[in-house]
């Protein structure tokens, strides 16, 4: 195992923040990139890698690593460092507003200017020669902020890798994973280890999340380089919501570090037989079938389904509560589905979204991701 140590540049006189990443296994060939909590106080991924990491140790200690795997634990230690009034502000970098998971670099116009004169008939060449592209066109990416320094580097050690895994969570939630729609066949046996029970799948989710970053370029590539020049999907890029803010403990985080290796193993990047794929919870559906349940006054939430939840349309989810006029809003849900996600506060202003529910039918257009 190798640390290495990314300073990022100095924001403020006198501070200095730093990525660390952690590598293990032999460099040069697969290659797998794992970064917990990238919205800072998103903590079930920072134990979940702590696990992971004792896991890899393991099997880097019994030659068991094909390909190296590179795990960042503390993705944003810039919005680690933010409080307000004694709570984290781990979503949104207060200088700039920015949400620390949107606005990674496109660089598909890069890559393919330096791709395009070499791509020829063998897909396995034309993989290897986007990675090498890729990792120039984001080692030349000229950056200002502390913040965009942050989203370099993380790029910088991600970008070439086959499998991507960006573990975050949601307020109060059941397992479920965010993934590019051409990736669905590759996910899938990661949602069957790790039991996610909900996979939201879209091409392109708006405001270029980190994961599609690192994933989209590829079947845009393909693209356009056409099927005489085949450029496979080179990296399996995935959001991994480990359940709610509050689920960090270590029998869960132990379970999920365990069924990542065995999706690892699955893939043949960890020597061994994997065990056999648990069934699926639930079918993946589109981002644009996931429907919110926004709340249209201000008042106390009083639940009445919860996450894991199958509803139907038109089923009651939950009460908002004026106390002061008495008045109660029920709130149902849009669509057959599964509840997945809901909010974590029980107490809300207009306009919050309080729910999600996973349905089959894409319904919603453009920028399909919450702030
Ligand atoms: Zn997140």
């Amino acid at each position: 195992m190798q640390r290495r140590d990314h300073p990022l540049p100095s924001r403020s006189l006198g501070t200095v923040r730093t990525l660390t990443s952690f590598h293990y296994g032999p460099p040069g060939g697969a290659k797998v990139y794992v970064q917990a909590s990238l919205h800072a106080d998103e903590l079930p991924g920072m134990l979940v890698a702590h696990h992971l990491r004792e896991r890899l140790a393991e099997l880097e200690a019994r030659d068991a690593l094909r390909g190296e795997v590179v795990v960042v634990p503390v993705a944003n230690p810039i919005g680690l460092s933010q409080w307000l009034l004694r709570s984290p502000i781990g979503r949104f970098e207060l200088a700039s507003g920015e949400n620390f998971n949107r606005h990674y670099p496109a660089l598909r116009d890069a890559v393919w200017a330096r791709i395009e004169p070499s791509l020829g008939p063998d897909a396995q060449a034309n993989a290897a020669l986007v990675r090498a592209a890729l990792r120039e066109s984001v080692a030349q990416l000229t950056v200002e902020s502390e913040l965009e320094a942050q989203r370099r580097t993380l790029l910088a050690l991600a970008c070439d890798a086959e499998v991507v895994l960006d573990l975050h969570c949601d307020a109060e939630a059941v397992l479920h994973l965010y993934a590019g729609t051409p990736l669905w066949p590759q996910t899938e046996p990661l949602a069957r280890h790790l039991g996610a029970q909900a996979t939201l799948l879209a091409t392109e989710s708006g405001d270029q999340p980190f994961d599609e970053a690192c994933s989209q370029i590829w079947w845009e590539l393909a693209e356009k380089a056409g099927p005489a020049r085949p450029i496979p999907l080179g990296c399996l890029s995935v959001t991994v919501e480990l359940r709610g803010m509050a689920d960090v403990g270590h029998a869960q985080a132990r379970q999920d570090a365990q069924a990542l290796v065995d999706f690892l193993t699955h893939r043949g990047l960890v020597a061994g037989e994997a065990p056999p794929l648990p069934p699926l919870p639930y079918p993946a559906t589109p981002l644009a079938g996931s429907m919110p349940v926004t709340a249209p006054v201000s008042g106390v939430l009083a639940w009445h389904r919860a996450p894991g939840d199958w509803v139907r349309e038109g089923e009651l989810i939950v009460d908002v509560i004026d106390p002061i006029s008495g008045q109660v809003t029920p709130l149902a849900s849009a669509t057959d589905g599964l509840l997945y996600a809901r909010e974590n506060l029980r107490f809300v202003t207009a306009g919050t979204r309080l729910a999600k529910v996973a349905g089959q039918e894409a319904r919603r257009t453009g920028k399909l991701l919450g702030a």
